[in-house]
């Protein structure tokens, strides 16, 4: 019910590790599993520049979402990228993907709602507590932010990055707030 991951169940549909360490966000939606060929197109998109490569599966989730009928989140929020990383690539995964799902679920995208400061390292290769610990203070929220959200991103890892954008804009007064990610690494770990 909470984060997402297959083959966990327990008390009141939550794996052990979301029931002894509550996340810091409501529910993950992740409708593919990052494997080949979801993994495939996915770096596609974000290392070679060739994002459409990404639409089909926004456009997959979007529908999916819309199926399951549930109360639409009131913006979709992009997990930011650190401004020199995003220079370099020319665009953040995230927020494309946001925009895709946007115009399909008619749902506004709210880019500058969450950013992040430069000073962070990349996360690729280090560990979840060294996550953690790289990504403290990295986000700022600016201006009001709507009390149902949903934080969009390509690809859930250990989740130290949603944990720590949720974790910041529940303070800001996001009370629900969904993780929008179109794949989620099997072996993460919730706990
Ligand atoms: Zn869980």
């Amino acid at each position: 019910m909470r984060c997402a991951l297959p083959g966990r169940f327990g008390e009141r549909g939550l794996c052990g590790a979301c029931h002894r360490n509550p996340p810091p966000f409501d529910r993950v939606v992740a409708p593919w599993a990052y494997q080949f060929p979801v993994s495939a197109l996915i770096s596609r998109f974000k290392y070679q520049i060739q994002r459409p490569d990404g639409k089909p599966l926004a456009r997959l989730f979007a529908e999916r979402l819309r199926d399951a009928g549930r109360t639409p989140p009131q913006a979709l929020i992009p997990v930011p990228m650190a401004p020199s990383r995003e220079r370099r690539r020319g665009f953040n995964q995230a927020e494309e993907i946001a925009i895709w799902m946007s115009r399909q679920l008619n749902i506004p995208v709210h880019r500058q709602s969450l950013t992040r400061a430069n000073h962070t390292q990349t996360q690729s290769g280090l560990s979840r507590r060294e996550r953690l610990a790289n990504l403290k203070g990295a986000y700022r929220v600016r201006g009001p932010v709507p009390s149902h959200v949903a934080l969009v991103d390509d690809v859930m890892t250990t989740g130290a990055t949603v944990r720590a954008a949720s974790r910041i804009l529940r303070e800001h007064g996001a009370a629900t707030i969904e993780v929008w990610v179109l794949a989620q690494t099997p072996s993460v770990s919730s706990g």
